[in-house]
C-alpha cells in the first residue's frame, strides 16, 4: 500500500515552497545586514574624515551660537587665537574682534543668521600676545540648530601686500602727476586717456579733466610733421627725443622733445618743453656769430690801453727817478749849508733865529729822507733778476739787523718754517723789513710786541702773514695805508715817511701778488701778502 508523504517524511510541495521562500528571505536579510554594516562603517569613516578635515584644515572653523558664543572650534582656529580648544568653548568670538571692526562683524553675524546664503566679512582679530591678524570670515547658518559655521582665513600677508601695492601705486601716481615733464597716454586715435599736471600746463589746458576731452592730434603745428610722427610711432612702436613744433590750446607756439612708445592699443608719451632752451640756443648762436668780432675789437682796444698805460707808467717812473735823483744834489747842498749855518751861527742870532735854523735843518733832513724813499720806490725791481730766495734766511738777516730795536722793546718774533721762492731778493728783504719794523713801531704802549711770521702753500701762490699785537688799524683805513706818503699818525706820535707800505705793495705786485691787512683797533693787525709760484713766466 502506498504511504502518504507525511508517513514517508517527505515535504509537501507547499512546504517546500515555503522553505524556499524562507531561505531566500534569510539570504536577503543577511545581505541587508551586510549592507547595513558596510553603510555604517562608511558613515563612520566619513565622520572620522570630516573630523580630521575639520581639525586639521588650514583655516579656522568656528561653530557659533547666535550671540557669537563658540560651540566648537577646530585646532587651526584655536591656534589662530593662541588658546586651547577647551578654553575657547563657550567663550565669545566677538571678544577677539578688534574694536574698529566690531560693527562690521556684528552686522555680518546678523546677516548669517537671517539669510540662507554664504556671507563674508573682513575683520581684525586681536588675541592676547599676538600681532593683530587681518581675517576673512565666511559664515553660513547651520539649519535649524540656531548655529552657524564661520571659517576664518588669515589674510594678514595679503593685506600687507595689498598695502605695499597701494603705497607703490600711490608713489607712482604722485611721481607721474608731479613730474616736471608732461606724461600722457592716448588711444591709437590720439584721444587722451591720461595726462599729468605738467602736460596740462605745457599745453595750456585748464585741468586734467579738460584735456581728457581733447585729442592729442590737435596740438601739432605742422600737418606733415604730425602725420610722419604718428606713422613713426605706429610702425617702430617706440620713438625717443623727437623735437616737434606744437601749439597750445591758447594758440601759443611751443617746441617740445617727445619720447613715446606703444603698449597694446595705448600710446604712452613723455614731453618736455624746450621752447626757452631753443630760444636761448638761437640767441647764443647769434651772439657767437658776433662774439669773435667783438672779442677781436676789444682785444685791440685793450692792447692800445695797455700800451698807453705802460707808456704812462714808464713816464711816471722816469719822472720820479729823475726828480728824486736830481733833487738830491740841491738838497745835499741845502742840508750841508744849513748844517754849517747851524754850527756857526747858533747862539749868535736871537732865540727865534736859532729856532728857524732848527726848523730848516729838520725839514731839509726829512725832505732828504722822502726824496730817498721816492728814489728807492722808482728803482724797485729795476735791473734785477729773478732768483731763488730762501725766506728763512732773509727774515733771519732782517731780524739780526734790527736786533737793537727788538731788544729795546723786548719784542718776541716767532718765525715758522718759511719757503724758498723765486723772487727779487733785495726787494723781498725790504718787504719783510718794512712789515717787521712797522709791527715793532706801531706797538701798544703797555705791551711788548709779539710778532708771528708764517706762510702757507696754495695751488698757485704762497700766502705769507705778518701778525702783531699792536695798536691796530680801523677798517676804513685798511686800503689807504698802502698809498705813498699816506700816514695815520703825526710824526710826534710815530716817526715815519708814509713810504714803507707803498714799497711793500709795489714789491708784492712785482711778485705777481696782492697785499692787504686785517685788523681791529687795539687788538693788532695781520698783514697778508701772496707771492706767485710762477714768477719766471709773468
Ligand atoms: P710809516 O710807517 O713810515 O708811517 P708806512 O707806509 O709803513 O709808513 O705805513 C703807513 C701807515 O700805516 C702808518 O703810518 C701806520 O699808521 C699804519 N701802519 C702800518 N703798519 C702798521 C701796523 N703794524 N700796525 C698799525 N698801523 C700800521
Amino acid at each position: 500500500m502506498k504511504k502518504t508523504e507525511k508517513e514517508t517524511g517527505k515535504k509537501t510541495e507547499p512546504e517546500l515552497k515555503l522553505i524556499h521562500e524562507l531561505e531566500v528571505h534569510q539570504i536577503e536579510l543577511e545581505l541587508q545586514n551586510e549592507e547595513l554594516i558596510l553603510a555604517r562603517s562608511a558613515a563612520q569613516e566619513s565622520a572620522e574624515k570630516y573630523t580630521e578635515l575639520y581639525d586639521f584644515a588650514p583655516s579656522g572653523f568656528f561653530t557659533l551660537k547666535n550671540a557669537a558664543e563658540i560651540v566648537e572650534v577646530n585646532l587651526y582656529g584655536a591656534a589662530m587665537l593662541g588658546k586651547e580648544r577647551s578654553h575657547l568653548k563657550n567663550s565669545n568670538f566677538g571678544f577677539f574682534i578688534s574694536a574698529g571692526t566690531k560693527p562690521a562683524f556684528n552686522q555680518f553675524l546678523g546677516r548669517v543668521f537671517t539669510s540662507n546664503v554664504k556671507e563674508t566679512c573682513e575683520v581684525i582679530l586681536s588675541a592676547e600676545g599676538r600681532p593683530p591678524m587681518h581675517a576673512y570670515l565666511t559664515g553660513i547658518a547651520a539649519g535649524d540648530l540656531n548655529q552657524c559655521l564661520v571659517t576664518v582665513v588669515d589674510i594678514t600677508n595679503l593685506k600687507q601686500i595689498e598695502e605695499a601695492l597701494r603705497i607703490s601705486e600711490k608713489k607712482y601716481r604722485d611721481l607721474v602727476q608731479n613730474a616736471p615733464i608732461g606724461i600722457y597716454s592716448t588711444n591709437l586715435e590720439g584721444r587722451y586717456l591720461f595726462a599729468n599736471e605738467a602736460l596740462c600746463q605745457m599745453l595750456e589746458y585748464g585741468s586734467v579733466e579738460e584735456i581728457s576731452h581733447a585729442n592729442a592730434v590737435s596740438v601739432y603745428r605742422n600737418n606733415e610733421e604730425r602725420t610722419k610722427f604718428i606713422e613713426r610711432i605706429k610702425t617702430s612702436k617706440q620713438v625717443a627725443d623727437v623735437e616737434l613744433d606744437l601749439v597750445t590750446k591758447k594758440g601759443n607756439p611751443i617746441v617740445v622733445l617727445i619720447s613715446a612708445f606703444v603698449s597694446g592699443d595705448v600710446i604712452v608719451g613723455m614731453m618736455m618743453d624746450i621752447t626757452l632752451r631753443k630760444r636761448a640756443e638761437g640767441e647764443i648762436r647769434k651772439l657767437n656769430e658776433t662774439l669773435e668780432q667783438r672779442v677781436a675789437e676789444r682785444t685791440i682796444q685793450l692792447e692800445t690801453i695797455n700800451k698807453e698805460l705802460a707808456f704812462h707808467t714808464r713816464e711816471i717812473e722816469q719822472f720820479t727817478y729823475i726828480a728824486s735823483h736830481d733833487l738830491q744834489e740841491p738838497l745835499r747842498t741845502l742840508t750841508n749849508f744849513t748844517e754849517l749855518i747851524r754850527e756857526e751861527y747858533t747862539g749868535k742870532l736871537d732865540k727865534t733865529g736859532d729856532q728857524y735854523i732848527d726848523f730848516i735843518f729838520n725839514s731839509a733832513g726829512r725832505m732828504r729822507e722822502l726824496v730817498r724813499g721816492l728814489l728807492e720806490y722808482s728803482l724797485l725791481g729795476k735791473e734785477r733778476v729773478v732768483a731763488p730766495v730762501d725766506c728763512n734766511k732773509i727774515v733771519g738777516e732782517v731780524i739780526s739787523d734790527i736786533a737793537n730795536a727788538i731788544n729795546a722793546c723786548h719784542a718776541q718774533i716767532t718765525v715758522s718754517d718759511l719757503p724758498a721762492i723765486m723772487g727779487y731778493a733785495t726787494e723781498l728783504r725790504l718787504l719783510f723789513q718794512n712789515l717787521i719794523n712797522n709791527a715793532i713801531k706801531f706797538r701798544k704802549k703797555n705791551a711788548a710786541p709779539e710778532i708771528r711770521i708764517s706762510a702757507v702753500s696754495g695751488e698757485k701762490e704762497w700766502l705769507f702773514s705778518v701778525a702783531d699785537n699792536g695798536i691796530g688799524i680801523e677798517e676804513k683805513d685798511a686800503e689807504k695805508i698802502f698809498v705813498i706818503f699816506k700816514r695815520l699818525h703825526n710824526r710826534d706820535e710815530y716817526e715815519g715817511t708814509g713810504i714803507g707800505l707803498s714799497h711793500c705793495k709795489k714789491i708784492v705786485e712785482l711778485h705777481g701778488g696782492k697785499i692787504w691787512v686785517e685788523s681791529k683797533p687795539g687788538e693788532g693787525s695781520v698783514f697778508y701778502f701772496t707771492i706767485t709760484k710762477n714768477l719766471v713766466w709773468i
